[in-house]
């Protein structure tokens, strides 16, 4: 039996859309969802993916939601035939890995990714989190970007600081392509967004951070309320104090009715 019969990944889907969040907002992109997330963030929209479900779902044609399921776990080989028959020459911009947590699948993703960039020639894009450094030392040499969260602890409930540092720096040495995304409601403590500033300034202040005010959320634990408008110019006026890029872009994926 080969390595590759061995391998199996526990999926909530996989898909292809168009990207709503961060540096590549607006490309299509082919979706691979990761099951399992070890954060409670409390404006998260994805708590569906917290456990591993009984079946993942996959579309049988780019972009048609002709979703098929198929049984957890699956085979790395399957995964491999699902996004080849998903990647139309010229369609797809890059492959994401998203969640859940995708680092939390690491040592799958060690023996997956190389023949997934051999098979499919796509930009492997990660989407985390940001704070599993040491899971994210096995997989960087197979990305080619990552977009990593800094935590704000007024907002999402989660404390990562030095989590958040390593991992930027790992992504910093590593010479992939890497923007911070940091996601901010009324409760956003200045003082926090003056900490994150600082974190990514001490990697390099060349580092492109996103803004982005979160979407309200009905059944979070706690209510979520989007920024106002003088909150939001004056929190870009204080990051871009440190840091040379500070855009403000809300999920647009969103507005235009995608996954
Ligand atoms: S890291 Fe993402 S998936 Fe996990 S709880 Fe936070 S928002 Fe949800």
């Amino acid at each position: 039996m080969t390595s590759q019969t061995l391998l199996t990944a526990r999926l909530i889907e996989i898909f292809s859309a168009i990207q709503g969040e961060g540096l590549n907002v607006g490309t299509r992109q082919l979706f691979i969802r990761f099951a399992l997330c070890d954060l409670r963030c409390h404006f998260c929209d994805s708590t569906h993916t917290w456990s591993v479900p009984k079946e993942c779902r996959v579309e049988q044609t780019p972009g048609q939601r002709d979703f098929e399921t198929y049984p957890n776990p699956v085979p790395g080989s399957l995964l491999l035939q699902w996004v080849e028959r998903q990647n139309q020459l010229g369609l797809h911009d890059s492959l994401t890995l998203t969640g859940g947590e995708p680092l939390l699948h690491a040592p799958f993703l060690v023996e997956f990714l190389p023949q997934l960039r051999q098979s499919a020639k796509l930009p492997v894009y990660l989407e985390t989190g940001g704070h599993r450094p040491e899971q994210l030392a096995m997989v960087l040499p197979y990305l080619d970007s990552v977009g990593m969260d800094i935590k704000l602890p007024s907002v999402s409930g989660e404390d990562r600081w030095q989590a958040h540092s390593e991992f930027l720096q790992l992504c910093h040495n590593a010479s992939v392509e890497i923007f911070v995304k940091v996601i901010v409601d009324r409760n956003t403590d200045p003082a926090e967004l003056e900490q994150a500033a600082k974190l990514v300034a001490d990697v390099s202040p060349k580092i492109p951070v996103f803004l982005q005010p979160a979407t309200p959320v009905e059944a979070s634990k706690q209510p979520v309320v989007s920024p106002s408008p003088e909150q939001i110019l004056d929190w870009q006026t204080l990051m871009k104090r440190a840091l040379c890029s500070v855009r403000v872009v809300p999920q647009t994926h969103k507005m235009i009715g995608q996954l």
